[in-house]
């Protein structure tokens, strides 16, 4: 077991140096028109394939030869940092990549996974479909069916999944499906939807409030049918685990935990790429920006301001890494990937709430970033587990009691 560490190694340093330069060079400079024409950025998630940036490899990578935690972090905050709807379009196929290596087995990861991401020449996407129109927080209220036609061996979803971030164009959907309704949330399976499959469509595409040149959009399956094999895990073990929780046996709850747990500091870091940007953007504005004679920074209003959105960017990261490295080591105690989602959520919608502030009118226009940041930062309080399921897991890790 690595020895939690803040000191970045090497290739750390030289990861983080390199993935800012591609922020700064390729992706600040378009940011604000890719938001403006609210698409996916193709030639961004081009580029970014073409140097190694988007792709399996890189992905596995990071999350595999880290013993540290610390390396995916460190990518997202210098990627979000540049801007948070291309980061999410670069990152969007990790949560498919994800879902998988969540749930399937080492043979579908090793088949599905770079089919999610393609090649540098011609690049490819994944989505992870879970939420539905009715039921996001609440996952025991999905409704989309997956039933066994076992003369064909095939797995027929029907349903609609909302929100699905690059729903509808992704070439690999991992779709969560109801396959025992009376079991609840412990009647799911998950299953890969194959490129082209007939009867897979994409229902309305959302005009959102921010991240807007991330592609997010409805799925819509219409007896869509996928072969026995797309079903993640194997049917063996599914009808194992599913027997298992008819008879009322407990599963392994603790398990269960530091799976979603480990994903969620990297949805931190997304939001602390936002806040350190609209924090560094603040100050140098506020020593440029003259008012009654001075900079507007030497009024203790403005540099204490200042100081406080330091802290808050400071003490989120401090969550985030540690919380990282202990998903690395599969040692969470008190949901602290929870605490540490929610308190870079938080931060980056007050940061640059305040950057805004501090940059008065031209905060307010679309002429500076910082009203754009505010937009981005706020989705950070909703998906992955919204501001009050972190709350809701986090007060359960910490009593024990079943608090609802
Ligand atoms: C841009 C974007 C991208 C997304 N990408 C994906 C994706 O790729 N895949 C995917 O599956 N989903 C995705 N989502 C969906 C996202 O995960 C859900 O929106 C989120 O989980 C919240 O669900 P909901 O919208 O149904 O809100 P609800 O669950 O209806 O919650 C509404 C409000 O009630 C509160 N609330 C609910 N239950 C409780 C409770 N028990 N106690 C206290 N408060 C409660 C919530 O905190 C919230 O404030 C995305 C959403 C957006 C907006």
């Amino acid at each position: 077991m690595s020895e939690f560490s803040l000191q970045l190694n090497e290739d750390q340093i030289q990861l983080q140096k390199w993935i800012h330069d591609f922020a700064e060079n390729e992706i600040r400079p378009v940011a604000h028109e890719w938001d403006e024409r609210e698409e996916f950025p193709y030639p961004v998630v081009e580029r970014a394939a073409e140097i190694g940036l988007y792709g399996w490899e890189f992905i596995a990578e990071g999350m595999m030869n880290d013993p540290t935690g610390l390396t995916m972090p460190v990518a997202i905050e210098e990627l979000f940092w540049g801007d948070a709807g291309i980061g999410m379009a670069i990152m969007g196929t990790a949560l498919a990549a994800a879902g998988i290596a969540a749930s399937g087995t080492s043979e579908q990861v090793m088949e599905w996974v770079p089919q999610c991401y393609g090649t540098a020449d011609k690049i490819a996407l994944g989505a992870f479909a879970a939420s539905e129109p009715d039921a996001g927080s609440d996952v025991g209220g999905y409704r989309t069916s997956a039933k066994y036609d076992e003369a064909k061996d095939e797995w027929v979803l029907n349903g609609t999944k909302a929100w699905i971030t690059n729903g509808g164009i992704a070439d690999i959907h991992v779709v969560v499906a109801v396959v025992d309704p009376e079991l609840g949330s412990k009647g799911h399976a998950s299953f890969i939807v194959p490129p082209d499959t007939p009867g897979l469509s994409m229902g309305q595409k959302y005009k959102k409030h921010g991240i807007r040149a991330s592609h997010t959009a409805e799925v819509v399956l219409d007896d869509v049918r996928v072969p026995g094999r797309c079903l993640l895990g194997s049917k063996e073990k599914l009808d194992e685990r599913l027997a298992k929780v008819r008879r009322g046996e407990k599963g392994n709850a603790q398990a269960a935990m530091q799976t979603f747990e480990a994903t969620r500091p990297a949805v931190g870091a997304q939001a602390l790429g936002i806040a350190r940007a609209a924090l560094e953007y603040s100050i140098e504005y506020a020593k440029e920006r003259h008012a009654f004679g001075k900079p507007i920074i030497m009024n203790q209003a403005i540099a204490f301001m200042l100081a406080d959105m330091a802290t808050e960017v400071e003490a989120s990261r401090n969550l985030i890494w540690r919380a990282a490295w202990l998903g690395k080591q599969r040692a969470f105690k008190n949901a602290e990937g929870s605490m540490a989602k929610m308190k870079a959520g938080r931060t980056a919608t007050w940061v640059t709430e305040r950057a805004i502030q501090i940059l008065g009118g031209y905060g307010y226009t679309r002429e500076y970033p910082v009203e754009r940041w505010h937009r981005d930062a706020k989705i950070h309080d909703i998906f992955e587990g919204t501001e009050q399921i972190q709350q809701l897991v986090i007060s359960r890790a910490i009593s024990g009691l079943r608090i609802e």
